[in-house]
């Protein structure tokens, strides 16, 4: 295959439970993941729908140069208007499926309608034969680890999933997606922010499966300069910092020093718990327990993927990240890292957003409505999520929902979705980032990690970020191993056999951006939404408020002349 020609693309109607492949367009050739998503949103989705309504389009979307050997690249997009936010959402997982669909020539799936039966499940089924739609009701309220289980007992080794857990078929907004990871064991993968596990499972569908047979890696169109590009970026990686290396959650000391590991509810950004919270400690245990370092999909080399076990030496949970140690531990006093493991396992197993889930558990607890610091409590609750008690669906809805059921004032959000551990008051520029995202508060849209930074830098650093990080989600590449515009644009080119301008990546960035605006305008948003929770700028923390003004906050979103730094900004997640 010569780049993209003879690509597809599959739709899918679940009010009648049929698939019909077509032609990818050739001009969206350079379209993958979330642009490819915010494009056929504008196209295809009324804003102003129900997010749990037939009417709410859901696309599953591979980067770029998914499929292909360029190192780390095999992300996938999920998209949908959020039941979260009301606003559009992307949020992108590693895992196998975005390969396998890329090397059968699979560009995005994009499913539309709804059953007229709430109660069924349907499956979709992908190999080299085509594209079905199969009943999923013998798989019904499964938890993500057992459903995973009977499923390769079910198809090929080959295949990998994609999946919906309780949280995603009960239509809570904290919901996931999950994907199984490389060993095609787990679905320790989830694209987590925003619900979209609750459009897939107000659709029906309980789970994809793609079997990629004996399809092979995509051959780009210059194979010599791609293969040169491999072995250079790669070898490039490797003889630098490797700063994920012992993975994300090696950052805590870090964060923890700068007040961004926020504690009990953010009323304060250092944890006294850091040392045990500190990801150093999950590597320790591989010595004795067992657990590793490994790559979540085929082809990555950061590897930044933790296998943690258990005192008796078997497998927990993959990845416990930097973000999941921070909610669902130091944010709600949570001394050890081995509970937030528990946890961790909980959240997958359910189908939930580990960040929003923490998020909401702290609010309870700041409203004195369960114990700082009791883990114990904390699982059970996550377990009785899918049972959907009064108190369950409140934390399975979100921190919002939480601060409505509880009454609470002090709510860390941004557009409804909850503030990740990265703290908008030491780092102003990234609550610039969080205000003017369409993604609300979400690190991966444009992460800024300089508390020196000046109010007049605060406009274009996220902006320059955000550009940078809507071509690398579309890409395929991970934002860990920290890629370019220059370095995309030059893989772009080996890929087609043609050149591509900074310009053009440029254009392609904001372009993403606006289509992604354009869809919440269209939906209700304004100017004024384009703001923190009050209380993160009336609660200080290490003295400091967010109180960047509208107008600098506004200033990120209008287009500002590319300068020579926007091409060199690494892709910050
Ligand atoms: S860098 Fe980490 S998250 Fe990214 S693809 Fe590799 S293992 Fe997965």
């Amino acid at each position: 295959m010569s780049g993209p020609s003879g690509d597809k693309i599959i739709y899918v109607d679940m009010t009648n439970q049929t698939a019909e492949v077509k032609d990818f367009p050739e001009e969206w050739k350079l379209l993958g993941g979330r642009a490819l998503s915010a494009k056929i949103l504008t196209a295809d989705c009324d804003p102003k729908c129900d997010p749990l309504g037939p009417d709410n389009v859901l696309v599953m979307a591979p980067g770029v140069l998914s499929g292909t050997a360029a190192p780390t690249s095999g992300r996938i997009s999920i998209g949908a208007k959020s039941p979260l936010t009301g606003g559009i959402k992307e949020a992108n997982t590693g895992g196998q499926p975005g390969q396998h669909l890329m090397k059968l020539g699979y560009r995005a799936i994009v499913v539309k309608g709804a059953p007229s039966d709430a109660e069924a499940r349907y499956a979709v089924e992908i190999n080299e034969d085509g594209v079905s739609v199969t009943s999923a009701d013998a798989h019904k309220g499964k938890w993500n680890y057992t459903l995973c289980q009977d499923l390769h007992g079910q198809y090929p080794k080959t295949a990998s999933f994609i999946t919906c857990g309780p949280a995603g078929e009960a239509r809570l907004s904290g919901a996931s997606v999950a994907t199984t990871d490389q060993d095609n064991r787990f679905p320790a993968r989830h694209a987590a922010r925003g619900g979209l596990g609750a459009v897939m499972g107000s659709k029906g569908l309980k789970y994809v499966m793609v079997d990629p047979g004996r399809a092979s890696v995509r051959q780009p169109s210059d194979r010599k300069k791609f293969g040169e590009l491999c072995k250079t970026y790669t070898k490039d990686y490797l003889d630098g910092p490797q700063m994920f290396k012992t993975g994300t959650s090696s950052v805590v000391p870090v964060a923890n020093m700068l007040h961004t590991f926020p504690y009990k509810n953010r009323v304060e950004g250092q944890s006294p718990d850091a040392q045990t919270l500190d990801g150093a400690r999950i590597v320790e245990s591989f010595e004795t327990r067992g657990g590793e370092m490994h790559n979540c999909m085929t082809g990555c080399i950061v590897k930044c993927s933790n296998v943690v076990h258990d005192a008796q030496g078997e497998y927990k949970t993959s990845a416990l990240e930097f973000e999941t140690l921070t909610l669902l531990g130091a944010n709600c006093a949570v001394a050890s890292w081995e509970d937030v493991a528990d946890m961790d396992r909980l959240c997958d197993e359910v189908g939930l957003d580990t960040i929003e889930t923490g998020a909401a558990i702290a609010v309870l607890m700041d409203a004195g409505q369960l114990e700082w610091g009791d883990a114990e409590a904390m699982k059970k609750l996550i377990a009785e999520i899918p049972e959907l008690t009064d108190r369950g669906k409140a934390i399975g809805n979100g921190a919002v929902a939480t601060g409505k059921f509880t009454g609470h004032h002090r709510v860390p959000h941004a557009k409804g979705q909850a503030i990740p551990a990265w703290d908008p008051r030491p780092l102003k520029a990234t609550g610039v980032t969080y205000c003017t995202s369409p993604m609300g508060a979400d690190h991966t849209a444009g992460l800024i990690v300089n508390p020196g930074l000046q109010p007049d830098q605060f406009a274009w650093e996220s902006q320059k970020v955000q550009i940078v990080n809507a071509v690398c989600d579309s890409s395929g590449f991970c934002q860990f191993l920290q890629p370019n515009l220059d370095n995309i644009r030059d893989f772009y080119g080996a890929l087609y056999g043609e050149e591509f301008s900074r310009e053009a990546i440029h254009d392609q960035g904001w372009e993403c951006l606006a289509d992604e605006w354009a869809f919440n305008d269209a939906a209700g948003f304004g100017a004024s939404d384009d703001v923190m929770a009050e209380c993160l700028s009336k609660d200080p923390i290490n003295g400091q408020v967010f109180d960047v003004p509208a107008d600098i906050v506004a200033a990120a979103r209008q287009r500002m002349p590319a300068q020579d730094d926007l091409f060199e900004a690494k892709a910050s997640g």
